[in-house]
């Protein structure tokens, strides 16, 4: 009875091993429990807000829970090797921004390698806002420049730790302006605004995902914008970009992407991604990632290959970026 029971379970394996490819047998019915979502940084940020945004119409999309995990720490680098780490059965993924592109040229050992990691698609873009306390004397960016510039010494500059948006933004501000302020580190840009709002810290960059409200609410004071162009969103749109106020570096979005450990089979890849598209397609989460002076994206970077090809730019554009501004890697 054993016996038969076994040939006919062989039998059937070949046939499904047949349609679906040797490792994609056993994640045919992929995905069967919830799918953990790990953020490399604290809860209420940009990651954060736009991870639990994704993982609702993920969740609609792939058929499963999606469980937001905040594993924060050395500017995002803890998340990505505790994902880098996981069993490839695309039960554990990673959202992550352009930190990922950056942290090679900023860190001279990192927990996990870029090829630890397997490419699901791009999500996002969204500038970044250069803002201040409320009471920073400063009124728009020529004033700023010149503060900067006079009190650069005693100025502090909070980001979410070394490889984050926040901090490479930060690098490139005192750069352009050859002024060295104090940076104040934290595990994410949630908290760093908290201390902005209430006047404990000066300075930041931080994603329009988190600072358009606060800005609107003129919780905080607004200099510049990343990117070629100014914000469409009202809240932004009077906001010049940092190109405009005459600080060059600034042309770049912080955009975020999707990540399963490496050796993932292929079908669940292919799934992930399929739901990916569905879920980015979602009108309600397009209209309010665009509300905050977000971009959906919706192009070629959005397949797996697409997004890897765009990674390997940024890699480079940005290892070089920092190499020709002689900062050293930590
Ligand atoms: N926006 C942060 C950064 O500067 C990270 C975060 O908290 O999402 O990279």
């Amino acid at each position: 009875m054993w016996i038969k029971q076994a040939a006919s379970r062989a039998a059937t394996l070949c046939i499904v091993g047949g349609i679906f490819g040797a490792s994609g047998y056993a994640y045919a019915e992929y995905p069967e429990k919830p799918v953990t979502l790990v953020v490399p940084f604290v809860a209420g940020g940009p990651s954060d807000k736009i991870a639990r945004d994704v993982a609702e119409s993920l969740r609609k999309s792939l058929g499963t829970t999606v469980v937001v995990e905040n594993t924060a720490g050395a500017g995002g680098t803890i998340g990505t090797a505790r994902v880098a780490r996981a069993n490839p059965d695309g039960y554990t993924l990673l959202i992550h921004h352009i930190g990922l592109a950056t942290a090679p040229a900023l860190y001279k050992k990192l927990g996990y390698k870029t090829s630890d990691l397997e490419f699901l698609g791009l999500i996002n873009e969204a500038p970044s806002t250069l803002i201040g306390k409320p009471d920073l004397p400063p009124n728009g960016l020529p004033e700023l420049r010149k503060f900067i510039t006079e009190n650069g010494g005693k100025l502090n500059l909070a980001n979410a730790g070394v490889g984050s948006a926040s901090h490479l933004c930060g690098l490139l501000l005192q750069g352009a302006l050859k002024s060295n302020m104090t940076f104040v580190p934290y595990k994410g840009t949630a908290p760093a605004m908290s201390d902005i709002m209430g006047g404990q810290v000066d300075l930041m960059c931080e994603q329009a995902t988190n600072s358009t409200p606060q800005i609107e609410a003129r919780k905080v004071k607004a200099y510049g914008v990343t990117g070629a162009q100014r914000s469409m969103v009202p809240a932004l749109a009077s906001i010049p970009t940092l190109s405009e106020g005459g600080l060059s570096g600034f042309n770049f979005t912080v955009w975020h992407g999707l990540y399963a450990p490496h050796a993932t089979p292929v079908a669940v890849l292919e799934k992930i991604n399929k739901a990916l598209r569905v879920a980015l397609k979602d009108t309600a989460l397009v209209k309010r990632e665009e509300a905050l002076g977000i971009t959906v994206v919706a192009d070629d970077r959005l397949s797996p290959a697409g997004h890897k090809k765009f990674f390997n730019d940024e890699v480079t554009r940005w290892s070089k970026v920092i190499k020709d501004a002689g900062i050293q890697p930590e």
